[in-house]
């Protein structure tokens, strides 16, 4: 109980007060995020339902491409110039042989805009191949066998600009955040959901689907053998033997919390975890930026420090993939310097 600094701390202010502070862009982001949860919400009622039987429709790829066509429908609407960057691309859509995906997607869309035609969402999800100065950056679901397994997954939101994350928002459906704190971190994916949110400079704050807004503030847990370490849930993510190495390098007693998705960074920045890393398969994998870039954002505004493993900044100007970082380290800041020794240290990648 000595690791929560802040768990406690008021949302920061009256909702006007507070959403004035925000800026456009951030009170957009959390918008269309909420949004986009509750379409994934309703592909899954539809999809456990029975109304939806073919194989080659599952409801992860219809949420994702309409969870992106929505996104990118948003913005045409609300900032027309600004490019995005997102996983999917229509090339697949567009095919004859998947017209009863395409429709299923289409007709998704249209329970948001409902005047949206098929090819305006063909469209609409094809924009996601933007990149420029101002871009913004989506996983419509980070996390998509977590999904269909019934553990964490979410709708990954940030806006970049110059280089520089400045909103994140992270939209999770069934992770809890009880007063700052995300609760027992082996829960079961039963939490009553919510969103986080951070702008930078401004702070990071988790949003219930009902009750109080919580500012975020990581642990304040410094001694390296309490440290609580998360990574994938996906032993293909990663390369678990890299990561239990650094874990006993480390000395923590802690048992590691697997996790699915972007949740991680959210308890992280709830301070209910105190390390997060990535161990990439090899030399060649580097992490998509939708991968991260909102959760990076929620993480630092929540008072702690991301970096790559070889402890390089993230540099979020290298294309659709952090080309010029190997891995990803984040922790509550006053473990960063142990966690990255402790990754280093044995460690032949980092021999060279
Ligand atoms: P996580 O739940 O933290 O493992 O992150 C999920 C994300 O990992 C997915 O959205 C994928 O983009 C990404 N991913 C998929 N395959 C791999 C892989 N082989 N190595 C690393 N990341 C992957
Ligand atoms: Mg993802």
């Amino acid at each position: 109980m000595d690791s929560h600094s802040s768990s406690r701390a008021p949302g920061d202010g009256p909702d006007a007060v507070w959403s004035e502070r925000l800026g456009r862009e951030a009170l957009f982001a959390l918008d269309v995020v909420r949004e986009a949860v509750h379409l994934t919400a309703a592909i899954q009622d539809e999809t456990a339902g029975g109304t939806i039987t073919k194989a080659d429709a599952s409801p992860v790829t219809i949420a994702d491409f309409a969870v992106q066509a929505l996104v990118a429908a948003r913005l045409a609407r609300d900032f027309p110039d600004d490019a995005l960057v997102a996983e999917e691309d229509a090339t697949v859509l567009r095919q004859p042989s998947v017209g009863g995906l395409r429709a299923r997607v289409a007709s998704m869309v249209r329970r948001a805009v409902p005047e949206a035609s098929t090819e305006q969402v063909l469209d609409w999800i094809d924009r996601g191949g933007g990149i420029g100065p101002r871009f913004w950056v989506l996983d419509p679901i980070d996390g998509t066998k977590g999904l269909l397994q019934g553990r964490q997954y979410v709708v990954a939101l940030a806006l970049i600009v110059n280089g520089v994350v400045r909103v994140g928002v992270v939209g999770c459906p069934r992770l809890s955040v009880a007063g700052g704190q995300a609760g027992p971190p082996d829960r079961k994916a039963t939490g009553g959901g919510g969103s986080a949110l951070a702008v930078r400079d401004r702070g990071a704050w988790w949003l219930p689907t009902s009750g109080e807004r919580v500012l975020l503030s990581v642990s304040a847990r410094a001694d390296p053998v309490h440290a609580r370490v998360l990574w994938s849930y996906e032993e293909q993510h990663g390369d678990a033997g890299r990561a239990s190495r650094a874990l006993r390098a480390l000395g923590s007693e802690e048992p590691p919390i697997r996790m699915d998705s972007q949740a991680k960074h959210v308890v992280l920045a709830a301070g209910e975890a105190d390390v997060l890393w990535r161990f990439p398969q090899d030399r060649d994998f580097h992490d998509a930026i939708w991968d991260c870039a909102a959760g990076a954002l929620l993480i630092e505004e929540a008072g702690g420090r991301v970096t790559d493993l070889a402890g390089r900044a993230l540099d979020f100007t290298a294309g659709r993939r952090l080309l010029r970082n190997h891995g990803f380290l984040a922790s509550n800041g006053m473990l960063h310097e142990a966690a990255l020794a402790a990754v280093q240290r044995h460690d032949s990648t980092f021999d060279l």
